[in-house]
């Protein structure tokens, strides 16, 4: 474990003690503790007037009831949640998340990295998250929609074009957007369109968001490759998950002439040694949705389905974990780095653990953080709100190419940072210092608020 410097200490004690029972947030929130000791040392101003502590305290959290009616007839209840984290740098945004795992701690922490990560874009964006404890799994169309619009029923009271913009996570697509959307039009009587983003393409939403988490995560990698004298070519890659990140990172991954061998969802993997059938992944996961473990009978020979596991025992060059938080612990870093992994890139948010974390810069693997590799999704949906804004709809290769662009920025930024801060290719440290910088920056000029 890293050590934090004395004078963040306390800090870090403050929001132990303050948010007790919720080591999702104590973890993000030390590992950019642990990252801001050089900078304070550098620059005494950044640790005036309670800053950093006043940036590890959401602005304001919203917890509420939603109730729903099953398709049995029966009465649910469900607890819904909205931390909006910082606004120095522009309205709240980040996604939502319908996950049964999800409690006040878990959203806090996605604040949290969300706050750091806009930052990282280069965008207008300020950070929070919300979601719900709602399982959607096995849940009919019917019900879906009637939670959407419960949910929408309390949360259209907090958010706005100009105060918070939600869109999607684990969970939540480009369906429920539209169920939410439709639900904050009627209460509100007005066609708003920038107030939520992911939307589907019929009514406001923006080409290439859909792809562009999993392609943001893939072009940062082959920036990182690249920076070491090395690209995608012939490399054997490993997915973690088959949701909207791993698909759209995986079919970047073949564009750029790797080779997917592996992916995964909760119940097990998946190994085709001939590379995934992308197609079907998208047939069982986006149109059926139904279980990876489906793929075998559909493909036929020459794959194998393995319950339960570590995808992480498959050996690869590049492995991209874009399934969830803390789901690559230290034995499957261990793994990864004694079959010889290369790079590893975080497509989803804080899915390794920090002693997996540590096991990779110690074995000098390129190591990418899920705030700086994943930040495409949410850099799309600030391009998304920017042609909502101006009533434009851009082309998929246009707004692919600012994707492009913006992920090609973020690399050159943390590699900078890193460099400037005498950690040369540690990833983290300078996605940790270039986002706090930016956001600092703001909260200095906007005075204590
Ligand atoms: N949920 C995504 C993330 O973790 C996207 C958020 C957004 O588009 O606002 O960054």
């Amino acid at each position: 474990m890293n050590v934090i410097d004395e004078r963040l200490q306390p800090i870090l004690n403050t929001v132990l003690h303050r948010n007790a029972g919720e080591p999702e947030f104590h973890q993000a929130a030390r590992e950019v503790l642990e990252s801001l000791g050089r900078v304070v040392t550098k620059h005494a101003e950044y640790s005036e007037d309670a800053l950093i502590e006043r940036i590890c305290e959401p602005e304001r959290q919203i917890i509420f009831r939603v109730p729903w009616i099953d398709d049995q007839n029966q009465v649910r209840i469900n607890r819904g949640f909205r931390v909006q984290f910082n606004s120095a740098l522009g309205p709240y945004k980040g996604g939502i998340r319908f996950h049964p795992s999800v409690n006040v701690g878990i959203i806090k922490f996605l604040g949290f990295e969300q706050t750091f990560k806009n930052a990282l874009t280069g965008m207008p964006i300020g950070g929070g998250k919300g979601g719900s404890d709602f399982d959607p799994k096995g849940r009919s169309d019917r019900e879906i929609m009637r939670f959407c619009q419960s949910f929408m029923v309390e949360l259209h009271r907090h958010i706005g074009e100009y105060v918070d913009v939600p869109a999607g996570d684990i969970g939540v697509g480009a369906r429920e957007i539209g169920y939410m959307f439709g639900m904050y039009k009627r209460l509100n009587n007005r066609y708003e369109a920038g107030v939520l983003t992911g939307k589907g393409l019929s009514y406001g939403g923006s080409r290439a968001r859909k792809e562009a988490t999993g392609f943001g995560t893939v072009y940062f990698v082959r920036s990182m490759l690249a920076r070491h004298g090395t690209d995608f070519d012939g490399k054997r890659c490993v997915i973690s998950g088959s949701g909207n990140v791993a698909i759209y990172a995986m079919e970047k991954v073949r564009a750029f002439g790797g080779k997917v061998v592996a992916c995964s969802d909760s119940g097990g993997y998946i190994v085709d040694e001939a590379g995934i059938d992308l197609d079907l992944v998208k047939r069982i996961k986006e149109v059926e949705r139904g279980r990876i473990c489906d793929y075998t009978a559909l493909r036929g020979s020459g794959c194998h389905y393995i319950e339960g596991g570590s995808i992480w025992d498959v050996p690869c060059d590049v492995a991209l974990p874009c399934a969830t938080q803390n789901e690559l612990s230290e034995a499957d870093a261990k793994t990864l780095v004694e079959n010889g992994v290369m790079a590893v890139a975080e497509g989803a948010n804080m899915p390794c653990t920090p002693t997996a974390v540590q096991l990779f810069r110690e074995a000098k693997v390129l190591f990418a953080p899920g705030k700086a590799a994943n930040a495409g999704g949410v850099a799309t949906s600030a391009l998304e709100m920017q042609q909502n804004a101006s009533r434009d709809s851009w082309s998929f290769q246009k707004t692919e190419e600012r994707l492009a662009e913006i992920m090609h920025g973020i690399h050159e930024a943390c590699d900078e940072t890193a460099d400037e801060y005498g950690v040369p290719g540690d990833y983290v440290t300078g996605a940790n210092i270039a986002g706090f910088i930016r956001v600092a920056e703001a909260m200095r000029a906007l005075g204590v608020i």
